[in-house]
């Protein structure tokens, strides 16, 4: 999924991602909340960001010291794994 990014005079744009005239320099995507410097992998969407607010709500992110997003994406790729796992299952099977 690609990033959905905010842009100039959209009405969900906010004064974070703003210069003083309200133009966007600051790229942000509205479906997953991911900022400049974290926009370089695909887009997990809502479920991703869910997800990281989940890892953050639960500081699960201080055990291994990793970041939020760093976690949700490896669960992420965790269940992307799984799903193919169990689609060669099925392969094989019949
Ligand atoms: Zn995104």
């Amino acid at each position: 999924m690609k990033h959905d990014l905010i842009r100039t005079g959209d009405a969900d744009s906010f004064r974070q991602i703003e210069d003083p005239n309200g133009e966007v320099v600051l790229s942000y995507c509205r479906r997953c909340r991911m900022g400049e410097g974290e926009l370089e992998k695909e887009c997990g969407g809502e479920f991703e960001m869910e997800l990281r607010q989940l890892i953050n709500k639960h500081s699960k992110e201080n055990e291994s010291d990793t970041p939020d997003y760093i976690l949700a994406g490896y669960l992420l790729n965790c269940l992307d794994a799984f799903t193919r796992a169990t689609q060669r299952r099925d392969d094989y099977k019949y």
